[in-house]
């Protein structure tokens, strides 16, 4: 038995695994359980993005002035399926709550002080693991193709330079200047140089998995059906399996953290905005710096493997099947900008982001099982916000004052 105590970790994605690491390094011993391979559900394929410079939650003003255009596409940056129609509507009603401008103003400040923490706790995280080699500090273009959709975004660059984030608003031939793969269609837009890539996340989660294993860490397979709580620990039960008794549990269940916290007796609004992306080995155009169009509602990125083409939000729920038409629509919309794009081949994948109406992630001890941490709920961010989360948890388990206010992101705060 370490002397700091056995911490168990449900979830093994990337906010498990570098949660895992993390606590290793402050001297305890982890096991991450998992019903999957590590790293291989949500944190697999996203567009790799260390996107600390955003700090606009989604549920904005903003999103209601754009969605009635885009949900009228069932293809377009933003749907819901008929059929889950129902039953996201609690959820919608609490994100248009969180987009009133006063909320929306508390959401910013939240995510803002995660996210400046976000690339210094990956340096600690990557230095203390050397697992750093993945990382490209390259910047990233915010890319529109309608002079409107320029002066329209400007408030964003305002609001992320009154963050102390370096934003310089580019033409589009300057644009193109830097990235000649663009065409003629680019307007304007702007360099962000602070925002870092990786080549590969679901590689990164290799790495933190490999260095949690070296250092001693366990990792069970296994599918956590059952959570309930006695005086001296919290007994997990698996599917064809033992009961583990966990003196401390950190859940990083990712999108599917509801029903775990509704068995401790904590009802958490998360629901999940699916995506999608297409990644394709020989795109015919080759891009240095990460890439996001907004007014189309999706990222170009580009990792080891090529060209990552991706984005949208779909709400339709956990089990529903993928749309694959959504990926043939990302990839139209992205020919209009990149002209010389060759997607016929590629890998086409579907996420599932765990989302709370106010976009920011659940750090938090349970209130009806103190001994239980939650970390979930990270959105568009949970590759940002892993490794400053894995510090935020470590601080909570050992009693120690973490370096924000976690109040923003308490589990009770709905
Ligand atoms: C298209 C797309 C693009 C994205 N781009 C970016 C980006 O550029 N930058 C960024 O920061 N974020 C991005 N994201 C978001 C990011 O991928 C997620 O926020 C992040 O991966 C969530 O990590 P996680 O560890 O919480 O969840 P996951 O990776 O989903 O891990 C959760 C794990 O818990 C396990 N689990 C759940 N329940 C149980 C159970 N009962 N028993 C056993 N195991 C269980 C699952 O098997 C899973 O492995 C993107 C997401 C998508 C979909």
């Amino acid at each position: 038995m370490s002397a700091r105590g056995h911490v168990h970790i449900l979830g093994a994605g990337i906010v498990g695994l570098a949660t895992a690491a993390t606590l290793q390094a402050r001297g305890h011993e982890v096991t991450l359980i998992d019903r999957a391979e590590p790293g291989s559900q949500t944190s697999r394929g996203n567009a790799s993005g260390i996107a600390w410079t955003d700090v606009a939650p989604l549920a904005s003003p903003d999103v209601w002035r754009k969605a009635p255009g885009w949900l009228l596409d069932p293809l377009g940056p933003l749907s819901i399926r008929p059929a889950y129609a129902l039953s996201i509507l609690p959820w919608m009603l609490r994100f248009l709550a969180a987009s009133r401008p006063s909320a929306m103003r508390r959401s910013v400040a939240a995510i803002a002080a995660l996210n400046a923490e976000a690339l210094p706790a990956w340096e600690r995280l990557w230095t203390q693991t050397q697992t750093g080699g993945r990382a490209r500090h390259e910047g990233c273009l915010d890319v529109f193709d309608k002079p409107g959709e320029v002066a329209r975004a400007r408030p964003g660059w305002q609001l992320q330079r009154d963050h102390g984030i370096e934003v310089r608003e580019l033409s589009g031939d300057e644009i193109r200047a830097m990235e000649p793969d663009l065409g003629p269609t680019v307007a304007g837009g702007a360099f962000i140089p602070g925002w870092a890539h990786l080549d590969d996340p679901f590689a990164m989660c290799g790495d933190l998995e490999r260095v949690v294993r070296a250092r001693g860490g366990t990792i069970l397979r296994g599918e956590v059906v059952g959570l309930t709580a006695n005086a001296d620990a919290v007994q997990l039960s698996l599917r064809d399996g033992p009961l583990i008794a966990a003196e401390h549990l950190v859940i990083a269940g990712g999108a599917w953290s509801r029903r775990l916290a509704a068995a401790l007796g904590e009802d958490v609004p998360l629901d999940t905005e699916r995506g999608y992306n297409i990644t394709v080995p020989k795109p015919g155009v080759s891009f240095r710096r990460f890439i996001m169009l907004a007014g189309y509602g999706f990222v170009l990125s580009p990792i080891a493997a090529g060209l990552r083409i991706g984005g949208a939000v779909e709400f339709a729920g956990l089990t529903a099947e993928p749309n694959w038409a959504r990926v043939d629509a990302l990839v139209a919309r992205a020919r209009r900008v990149v002209p010389g794009l060759k997607a016929e081949t590629g890998e086409r994948w579907m996420g599932f982001r765990p989302s709370l109406p106010d976009s920011l992630p659940v750090i938090s001890r349970s209130r009806t099982v103190p001994r239980v941490v939650y970390a979930f709920g990270h959105a568009h961010h949970g590759l940002t916000q892993a490794a400053t989360t894995g510090e935020l948890v470590a601080d909570l388990i050992a009693g120690r004052a973490p370096g924000i206010d976690l109040a923003p992101y308490a589990v009770d705060r709905f």
